[in-house]
């Protein structure tokens, strides 16, 4: 290959360091609307609507009704490495979502973003734009307690990245999926997608009333209207500890199975994510039961102290790392091989009865 030439060492400019961040943290439009969402949740918001446009290429937009944000945060809120939810000093104890201030920033460099919000007993409300990493000054709006994020032309100031995204309906699909798990997660909470595009208009998509009730009752309301009634009646309850790690959820029947991984969903203190360690445990439980080719249906939920697992392992946060991954592995095989097993029990006493 060719030789370059030595050059000077030069720090990038801010808009550079953004964009280069933004490739990382925002893969696709679910990217974007990932961060939004947990955004919202970070804030504490008991409703969030979701609307996107062309698969979320023209538009995203989130509206929340959490504790919004102060206008004199509102610039900050948009630059890198700004963040109201950990000083720094304890990046092993991580309880919200976000914690790296790098979404809004990120999605603004890219994009063409309106922040508007109002904080919790604020009289006014603010608005501040940023297009492609060009932060304006906050202007007075109009808006409820909360705050919206509006997200036009994602990417159209990264061409190369906007010619990787599939079809609009491939990245509306992501959208949902992204949506209805962290729906699931969040059963106090409710949620609404709504998608547009050439042919439809605002068409909703997906909707979640909050749930109120206990956290077993809500989350088994909230994953039938997720996952269909149909999980929720072949899903065995699953709760277990040990060592200071819990799991909680629900594995569906055997003859519940399905072709793909698909229908497996895995929270680590509340945030979803893919993890090779838990896919396996899940494997093992059920392996005596299902053939190759099949696949058990679970939604498990493993708390423990944050700083018995890492979040800080990839920049889209949907990998963990834990401390002792061996106990995390043997409580979800143990706790699942048992509420099988007794399942089992349970419907041969009814067949010889
Ligand atoms: P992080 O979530 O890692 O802190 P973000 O770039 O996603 O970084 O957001 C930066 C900051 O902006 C957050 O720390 C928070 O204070 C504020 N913020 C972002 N979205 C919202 C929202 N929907 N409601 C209230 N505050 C928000
Ligand atoms: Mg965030």
């Amino acid at each position: 290959h060719n030789i370059m030439p030595r050059r000077r060492i030069r720090l990038l400019d801010e808009a550079a360091q953004n964009r280069i961040a933004a490739g990382e943290v925002v893969e696709r439009p679910a990217s974007a609307v990932k961060e939004l969402v947990e955004n919202a949740l970070d804030a504490g918001a008991r409703r969030i609507e979701v609307s996107v446009a062309d698969g979320g290429k023209t538009l995203i937009r989130v509206h929340d009704d959490g504790h919004g944000i102060a206008q004199d945060e509102l610039a900050l809120a948009l630059e890198r490495h700004a963040t109201s939810k950990i000083d720094g000093s304890d990046l092993l104890n991580i309880s919200s979502f976000g914690f790296r201030g790098e979404a809004l920033p990120s999605i603004g460099a890219v994009a063409r973003l309106t922040l508007t919000s109002r904080a919790a007993g604020a009289d006014e409300a603010w608005r501040i734009v940023c297009v492609a990493g060009e932060i304006g000054r906050p202007q007075p709006a109009a808006h409820p307690p909360g705050t919206t994020v509006e997200v036009r032309d994602l990417f159209f100031a990264t061409p190369a990245r906007l010619k990787f995204l599939r079809t609009d309906r491939a990245e509306l699909q992501a959208i949902s999926e992204t949506v209805k798990k962290l729906a699931m997660a969040a059963p106090e909470v409710g949620f609404t997608l709504r998608a547009a595009g050439p042919e439809q208009e605002g068409r909703l998509m997906f909707r979640a009333d909050p749930e109120q009730g206990d956290l077993f009752d809500a989350r088994l309301a909230r994953l039938s209207q997720v996952l269909g009634a149909e999980f929720a009646q072949n899903a065995l309850p699953i709760e277990a500890e040990r060592e200071g790690l819990r799991l909680t959820g629900f594995a569906a029947l055997p003859t519940f199975s399905r072709g793909s991984a698909a229908a497996q969903h895995l929270f680590v203190n509340g945030r979803p994510v893919r993890d090779k360690l838990l896919a396996g445990a899940l494997r093992a439980a059920y392996s005596d039961l299902l053939g190759r080719d099949r696949h058990p249906a679970a939604v498990l939920f493993l708390d423990c102290p944050p700083e018995r697992v890492d979040v800080n392992v990839h920049p889209a946060k949907t990998e963990v790392r834990f401390r002792e991954p061996g106990v995390a592995r043997g409580l979800i095989v143990s706790a699942l091989r048992h509420a099988l097993a007794e399942a089992g029990r349970r419907s041969s006493t009814t067949i010889s009865t």
